[in-house]
């Protein structure tokens, strides 16, 4: 009976623990202006009682904005979901009158001439931003109390601070991502708070909340800047140049708090060191905050400053300081942990604790702020101005679109870009005006560019919280050079225009193009959903004076579902729309083969069937949706693996299985092994390899490395294996290109993105292996010595026959994050071409 007490005292305190008022957060003396909202006022909650939506925070910002003179609100664009983009500019009624002149003096800190500003009178930029995780819900719960409490607060300190600070405030850095999210925790949250892990509630289901709507980390996009949350923050980011940018997370429920620094050893080596001076004095301010509340915290152990894709690090080459809180989850409202149980009103205290301590921070440090976002761009001119580099030249020969699509990521970063002059020849690189560009390196982000160009492959220390390389021009299959001179350099470009094709003249016997705009499985879906036939030729020829490459497409006018004009507008459309350059012939000799050869073949137009759900990789599935439904506008099937029992899948061309572990998948290996002996073609990734193997779908044969560890500690045990992994780097392969896996695709090599250890012998046959990786395959980043020689001359590829259909394979993804450019197309020719392999 005693114990039976005992249960439910503890319970009791548990149940009351998570019921918190606004005193839990914020001093009760605290002198606030009763006119501004509480956060409960318009919820009807208290924070943390409930997981707050996307739609009742934006409820809440913008009664707080309507009643604040502090508080400018706008929408900046809108989520995949239609979900604002709001951006909250939170400063003195003072500063806000001249906020134009406050942010053109601020951006001043760049720009030439800046030794003249007197900082000692200047305002500090800081942007907060919370919860880029959605289901790291913590940050953007704590983001209602500290905007209320900036708006509502009339302490002579936060007075003072207001004035002097200009704070960006971002309530939610992923909307549909905490839509998710909030959606799960309150649906499976009972009314008596239940801290056992192993309730539903603690559990979400896949895709979960983390990621957006196609499901990417925007937690790696601030550098590629594909997705349209990342592009709203960085056109706010290079409009106000922050001093400080501040990114809310939340990690492992067992943990307590994390802030940067991050591992001393995995700096960027473009960072300066100074930054991490800063983020060192700034993190004087949390550990006192959290000593005062007593909370359990730690830095330096974890996390890093490599990869300047993240929040956290991208303002470390832009002369700011990022940095990242990590907060224990109680992913729910409540849950057991390591520290005793853990509720979500704690971690929404911790956060706001974070927020407080870096608005402190800020305002003390002001000046060393502002002076060292200064020297950085003095130092970054003085180094500019003495290199002999003075430009950088860019571009695809045979391919504007993926020359535009890597320029349109500079350009959003407010790096200057020029047209080539001319057509130019530079160290045997052929650069064609159409798809060049030249970056001029005596600019204010001089620094930024060469982040994005960088090429390392010694490192200090083995070991990446992400990838090690990035290197803009091998994602985008783009040709680059240095220059001692800016004789290339053409007018500066204020709009970049997407580049247009053209159809040549209207034809009476067919159309030609290459294959090798970026767009042309758009251009090559949009004719054959149409019902064109299309064909595409296995071998090269000359017509016109115009040397036609492998995987040329014909379009004959003979026997069409439109006639000669409707269909010579379509051509036009489509070739406009796509950058192609269309020929119109009226006759079909060639030199080399006839348009009427056999060697042009049929292409036909997909049906695909894309699986999803539990055991597959979201990020990975989300990519290909992502390439299919923005880019090519080609309609994929999404079948979760739960339903594949029900699915007919002989409605079916293609079935691609991104990563997977496949357990669910395994009741159904006959199933799909008949869909490719009955015709079908399966696309495997990555870990979907192994499984494909194992159930015979294909024979791989992988080569392994096994390493016997000598003279390694047991506390030196996970730094060994970690230096084993291939996180993420860049190599080298060597390409067949009269190979139809290859169409398209322009020169003898194509840089690949790795980041498995999966070693793919090559087949017996020298056709069967169109991407071996070369003899010297790294190019960027980081890889053991003893996994680089497995890696030379194995396989990224391999496609079999299975009955009637075919199985392909690739051992690493060609969708990567959405900024691998230069090998989408390999998953495109797969898709049209398999029945050519
Ligand atoms: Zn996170």
């Amino acid at each position: 009976m005693k114990k039976f007490y005992t249960l439910l005292l503890y319970l009791y305190a548990v149940v009351l623990s998570a019921q918190v008022d606004q005193s839990y957060y914020l001093s009760e003396t605290h002198d606030y202006n009763p006119d501004i909202p509480t956060p409960q006022s318009i919820l009807g909650y208290e924070v943390g009682a409930w997981h707050v939506s996307h739609d009742r925070l934006v409820q809440y910002m913008t009664a707080l904005a309507a009643a604040s003179d502090r508080i400018s609100i706008e929408n900046r664009g809108y989520t995949f979901e239609r979900r604002p983009l709001l951006l909250l500019t939170i400063t003195s009624p003072k500063n806000h009158q001249r906020l134009d002149e406050i942010k053109t003096q601020h951006r001043r800190l760049t720009e030439p001439g800046s030794e003249t500003l007197d900082l000692s009178k200047m305002p500090a930029v800081l942007y907060q931003g919370f919860s880029i995780h959605g289901n790291e819900p913590s940050g953007s719960n704590a983001g209602l109390l500290a905007a209320y409490h900036l708006a509502a607060s009339n302490d002579p300190e936060t007075l003072a601070l207001l004035d002097e600070v200009v704070v960006l405030f971002d309530p939610s850095f992923n909307p549909d991502g905490l839509q998710r999210f909030s959606y799960w925790a309150n649906t499976n949250r009972s009314m008596n708070l239940n801290p056992d892990n192993n309730d539903r509630e603690y559990s979400e289901v896949w895709p979960g909340g983390r990621t957006n709507h196609y499901w990417f980390d925007l937690n790696r996009d601030w550098l590629p800047t594909q997705l349209p949350e990342s592009q709203a923050r960085i056109k706010t980011y290079i409009d106000w140049m922050p001093n400080v940018l501040t990114d809310h997370h939340e990690m492992g429920t067992n943990s307590s708090f994390f802030f940067q620094p991050g591992i001393p050893d995995r700096v960027n080596p473009l960072t300066p060191d100074m930054n991490q001076k800063l983020t060192q004095e700034i993190g004087k301010y949390h550990a006192a905050a959290f000593d005062k509340l007593g909370s359990l915290y730690y830095s330096e152990e974890d996390y890093d400053d490599f990869f300047y894709g993240k929040g956290s690090t991208y303002p470390d080459i832009n002369g700011s300081i990022g940095i990242l809180f990590e907060q224990a989850s109680s992913r729910g409202h409540l849950q057991n942990s390591d520290n005793g149980v853990l509720t979500f009103p704690f971690t929404i205290r911790n956060q706001l604790t974070a927020a407080f301590s870096t608005l402190k921070a800020v305002k003390s440090l002001r000046v060393s702020l502002l002076e060292y976002m200064k020297s950085f761009y003095q130092i970054a001119a003085s180094e500019a101005a003495k290199s002999k580099q003075k430009t950088l030249v860019f571009g695809n020969p045979k391919d504007p679109g993926s020359a535009y699509e890597m320029a349109r990521v500079m350009k959003r970063h407010g790096i200057e870009l020029h047209q080539i002059n001319k057509a130019a020849n530079i160290n045997g690189v052929f650069y064609p005006e159409t798809s060049s560009y030249v970056v001029p390196l005596n600019q204010k982000k001089n620094k930024l560019i060469e982040a994005m160009f960088a090429i390392q492959t010694r490192f200090k220390d083995s070991l990446f919280y992400d990838i090690s390389a990035w290197s803009f021009p091998h994602a985008f299959n783009q040709n680059y050079s240095y220059l001692n001179d800016s004789k290339s350099m053409g007018a500066a470009i204020a709009q970049l225009e997407k580049p247009k094709g053209s159809v040549s003249a209207k034809a009476s016997y067919a159309y030609l193009f290459e294959g090798h705009s970026y767009y042309t499985p758009k251009a090559l879906h949009a004719l054959l959903d149409k019902g064109i036939r299309v064909k595409v030729s296995m071998l090269p020829f000359v017509r016109e004076g115009i040397r036609y490459d492998y995987g040329t497409y014909m379009v004959p006018i003979q026997n069409q579902a439109l006639d000669v004009d409707a269909l010579h507008k379509l051509m036009q459309t489509v070739a406009e729309e796509n950058a192609l350059s269309v020929l119109g012939v009226d006759g079909g000799a060639t030199e080399g083969i006839d348009l009427g050869s056999r060697n042009f073949r049929p292409v036909n137009l997909p049906k695909i069937a894309l699986l999803v759900g539990d055991g597959v990789r979201s990020y990975d599935a989300g990519e290909i949706w992502h390439l299919m439904d923005t880019r090519y506008e080609i309609p994929i099937t999404k079948i979760d693996v739960r339903d594949l029992g029900q699915t007919d899948l002989s409605d079916y061309t293609h079935f691609i299985l991104p990563a997977t572990y496949g357990r669910g998948l395994n009741a159904y290996a006959d199933k799909l092994k008949n869909f490719a002996q009955n015709g079908g073609t399966i696309i495997g990734y990555r870990s979907a390899l192994s499984w494909l193997n194992q159930n015979k779908l294909i024979e791989l044969k992988f080569k392994t490395t096994e390493r016997i560890a000598t003279n390694i500690r047991f506390d030196q045990r996970s730094l060994y294996r970690g230096a084993e992994e291939i996180g993420g780097a860049i190599f080298n392969t060597k390409i067949d290109r009269s190979h139809p896996i290859n169409f398209g695709i322009h020169g003898a090599n194509l840089p690949v993105f790795k980041n498995t250890d999966l070693f793919l012998e090559p087949q017996p046959n020298s056709y069967d292996n169109p991407i071996l990786y070369t003899n010297n395959p790294l190019i960027n980043g980081y890889i053991s010595k003893e996994n680089l020689e497995v890696l030379k001359n194995t396989s990224f590829f391999q496609s079999n026959r299975l009955g009637r259909g075919k199985v392909i394979v690739f051992t690493d993804n060609t969708n990567f994050r959405a900024f691998w450019y230069g090998t989408n197309r390999l998953l495109a020719n797969a898709i049209f071409h398999a029945n050519l392999f």
